[in-house]
């Protein structure tokens, strides 16, 4: 089950634990809200066991009720700071939750809330022409709690929410950007997104939400991080949201990069201007049977393979790669090359330079 789907499930239960829910009980901290849900879970349990049952004679049935405990409705209330009583608006959600604000903060964050707002304040001045200017007014989101409660957190003085979840962040990221103009979310999640904590993991799918959104550096910058892991990619959700032409695009950059990269290692660009650092000084230890090149033919083999399949300088380049590959050489001569091709200026530097450069040929 894809992590998607995990949350999906559970939000639905949640939904579900929410149908029961005693009148008058309203929960103001996240502690008081796994209490109410828990004992709504319980209530719930019971109600579906009663229902189970065959149903009594209608008259006896209301002889026997018992009058202690009646349920006649539910009251969802936000979690703090959402729960002020003194503020003057209410914002119910698609689950009737009620998330209690202020007009100002919300409307300085949002122009679509603050027309919203101001829609609704005319409305409400027309219907009770008496009513006092600063009286409570209430408009309905159709947004699931956390879409709103998350939104509202970045819109409030207070310090932003961490979302450790892409599907929650693309959620909200939709929202904001889409539905409710709130730049200063806009901003946090998009820097979310390029964050090394999603970006290093799952290029591909920031990838795909990128141009979804069309957040164009966001892709550019995936693209790029992408080329750090073979292009053999998981059957992603996302995937469903983008077009043919983008999921192209991003396998043939992969690819002709992966191509110019092999090509690279044998460059007369890299190979002439690192050929003094290379041999220069060298001492001649052993004869090689390859007037010096099996060194490089050791090099180039492994080097393209590592390429084709993630074609950055990342482990090409590094020491430990290089160093293990001289291990790996007879001829005493060319180990000697080898790891003469780490010194600044040498062979190893030279193809750093151009295989880094490779992404910008592609506007990446
Ligand atoms: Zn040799």
């Amino acid at each position: 089950m894809s992590t998607r789907a995990s949350t999906r499930r559970k939000r639905a239960l949640a939904d579900s634990d929410e149908e029961v829910i005693v009148d008058d009980i309203h929960y103001r901290t996240t502690q008081n809200a796994q209490l109410v849900a828990r004992f709504a879970g319980s209530l719930a349990s019971r109600a579906q066991a009663a229902r189970a049952q065959p149903q009594p004679d209608p008259k006896r049935a209301r002889r026997s009720r018992s009058p202690s405990v009646v349920f006649i409705g539910i009251r969802r209330v936000a979690p703090a700071p959402f729960n002020d009583g003194a503020a003057d608006l209410v914002i119910k959600t698609a689950a009737e939750t009620e998330f209690m604000v202020y007009r100002s903060i919300l409307a300085a964050a949002s122009p679509v809330l603050a027309n919203r707002i101001a829609t609704a304040a005319e409305r409400a001045a027309a219907e009770a022409p008496q009513a006092a200017p600063g009286s409570r007014l209430q408009i309905d989101l159709p947004e699931s709690d956390f879409v709103l409660e998350t939104l509202l957190r970045f819109i409030y003085p207070i310090p932003d929410p961490v979302l450790p979840d892409l599907d929650d962040i693309a959620d909200v990221y939709d929202a904001a950007a889409n539905r409710y103009s709130v730049a200063c979310a806009v901003s946090a999640l998009k820097t979310a997104l390029a964050s090394p904590r999603f970006l290093d993991v799952e290029p591909v799918r920031i990838y795909a939400l990128a141009k979804r959104f069309g957040i164009d550096d966001l892709a550019s910058i995936a693209t790029r991080a992408t080329l750090r892991q073979p292009a053999e990619w998981a059957d992603y959700e996302e995937f469903q949201n983008m077009s043919a032409q983008d999921y192209h695009a991003l396998l043939s950059t992969h690819r002709r990069i992966a191509r110019d990269a092999v090509a690279c290692l044998s460059s007369d660009a890299v190979l002439r201007t690192a050929a003094t650092a290379l041999f220069r000084g060298a001492p001649y230890r052993g004869k090689c049977p390859e007037d010096q090149q099996c060194w490089f033919t050791k090099f180039k083999e492994c080097g393209q393979k590592v390429l084709l399949e993630t074609p950055t300088s990342d482990r090409v380049c590094s020491p430990g790669f290089v160093a293990q590959l001289a291990t790996e050489v007879q001829c005493e001569r060319c180990r000697d090359v080898f790891l003469r091709s780490l010194l600044p200026g040498s062979y190893v530097e030279k193809l750093k330079a151009a295989i880094d450069a490779l992404p910008a040929k592609y506007g990446l």
